[in-house]
C-alpha cells in the first residue's frame, strides 16, 4: 500500500500511453531519486488506456515498489486527460508531473522540491533550455506553439515549459476546482499566477519507444490551447467579414458604373470572383464559430475528462493485465472539444 493521505509529502504523476519499452528504465531511475529524497512519496502512474503491456509491467513493478500507485483509465483520453486524472487523485503536499519517457530528468525533482520549500513557492516550472535532441519538426512546431500561447495567454506562460513541473497542494486544489473540460495545464497553471520559480534543464532524447504525440494529438492540443484562452480567432472572422464587405461595396460601385457606361458584358469572371470570395469568407467564419460552439456544447454536456477503470490505492488486488482492446475513435465532438 502507498502511504496514507496525511503522510504523503510528494506525489509524482506519470501519464503513460503504450510505454512498455521505457517503463522499467524509468521506474529504476525515478525510484533511485525518490528513495533518496527522504520524504514520503507516491508515484501515481496513470495508464492512459494503453493497448500494449504497460499495465502488466506496472503490476510487476508494483510488487517490489509499494509506493507505486496504478491508475488505469478505461480508454485513451490523451495526455492532458491522463494528467487530470493523476492530479485529481494524487494526495501529496506537492505534486510533480513528469513524462514517462525520461525526456525530463527525474533527478530535477529534488531541485524543484528544494526550491519550492526554501522559497515558499506554489509552482516550479521545468524549463527546457536546450531542445537539441528533439527533431527539427518538433522544435519548430513547439516554437510556434509557445510564441502563439504567450501572445494569447500572456507572458506569464514560460517559454518552453511543458508538463514537467511541481505544484503545491493549494495549486492542485485550485486546478481541480476549475470547471475546464479540456484543461491545458501548461496555460492554466501560469494563468493562476501563483508564486512560481523555474529550474532549467536540457531535454534528453526519449529513452525508449516512439513518441505518443502524433500530429493529430498536437493539433488537438493547439486547438484546445487557443480556443480555451482566446476569442481572437473570432475577431479574425469579424475583420475578414468587414474586409469582404468593403470589397463587395467597391465592386457594387464598379458594377453600377459599368452598367451606366453600357459596358456590361456577360460578367462571368467578376461573378465567379465575388461568389468564390464571399463563399470562402463565410465558410472560414462558420468554421471559426463552430470551434467555439463546439466547446460550448461540450461544456454544457459536462462530460467527464477521464474514466477510472482501476486505482491500486482503492483496490490493492492486481488488475487483469490484458491490454485494453483498441477502441474506435470516439465521436469527434465529445472527444476533441
Ligand atoms: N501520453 C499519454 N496519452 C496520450 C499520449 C501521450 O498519457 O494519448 C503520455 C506519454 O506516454 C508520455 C507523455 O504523455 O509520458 C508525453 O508524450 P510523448 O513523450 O510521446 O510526447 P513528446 O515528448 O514526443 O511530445
Ligand atoms: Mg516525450
Amino acid at each position: 500500500m502507498s502511504t496514507t493521505a496525511e503522510e504523503t509529502t510528494l506525489s509524482v504523476v506519470v501519464p503513460m500511453y503504450n510505454e512498455e519499452a521505457v517503463l522499467p528504465i524509468m521506474a529504476e531511475r525515478l525510484r533511485k531519486v525518490l528513495d533518496g529524497l527522504d520524504v514520503s512519496y507516491e508515484v501515481v502512474a496513470v495508464d492512459d488506456g494503453s493497448t500494449d503491456a504497460t499495465a502488466a509491467v506496472l503490476v510487476g513493478l508494483r510488487r517490489y515498489w509499494p509506493q507505486l500507485r496504478i491508475i488505469r483509465l478505461r480508454r485513451n483520453g490523451g495526455h492532458q486527460a491522463a494528467l487530470t486524472a493523476g492530479l485529481h487523485r494524487s494526495t501529496g503536499a506537492f505534486v510533480v508531473s513528469i513524462d514517462a519517457d525520461l525526456q525530463d530528468p527525474p533527478e530535477l525533482i529534488k531541485d524543484m522540491l528544494d526550491l519550492a520549500r526554501s522559497q515558499n513557492l506554489d509552482i516550479v516550472y521545468g524549463v527546457r533550455d536546450d531542445r537539441s535532441t528533439d527533431t527539427v519538426f518538433k522544435r519548430w512546431t513547439a516554437g510556434v506553439y509557445y510564441r502563439m500561447m504567450r501572445r494569447i495567454a500572456g507572458n506569464r506562460v514560460p517559454h518552453n515549459a511543458g508538463d514537467f513541473r511541481l505544484l503545491s497542494r493549494v495549486t492542485v486544489d485550485a486546478l481541480r476546482a476549475l470547471p475546464e473540460q479540456q484543461p491545458v495545464y501548461r496555460l492554466l497553471v501560469p494563468w493562476l499566477g501563483f508564486p512560481s520559480g523555474t529550474v532549467t534543464y536540457s531535454r534528453e532524447r526519449r529513452a525508449a519507444g516512439e513518441t505518443k504525440y502524433p500530429l493529430t494529438k498536437m493539433v488537438r492540443l493547439a486547438a484546445d490551447s487557443v480556443t480555451s484562452f482566446s476569442a481572437a480567432p473570432l475577431r479574425i472572422a469579424t475583420w475578414l467579414g468587414l474586409a469582404g464587405f468593403a470589397i463587395c461595396m467597391a465592386l457594387v460601385v464598379w458594377v453600377l458604373v459599368a452598367y451606366f457606361l453600357g459596358v456590361t458584358v456577360p460578367g462571368w469572371a467578376s461573378l465567379s470572383v465575388v461568389l468564390l470570395f464571399l463563399g470562402a469568407v463565410q465558410l472560414l467564419c462558420l468554421g471559426l464559430l463552430g470551434e467555439y460552439v463546439g466547446r460550448i456544447f461540450a461544456a454544457s454536456q459536462g462530460r467527464p475528462t477521464f474514466f477510472i477503470a482501476y486505482d491500486s490505492a482503492e483496490d490493492p488486488t492486481p488488475l487483469p493485465t490484458a491490454p485494453l482492446q483498441r477502441q474506435p475513435e470516439p465521436d469527434p465532438v465529445s472527444a476533441t472539444r
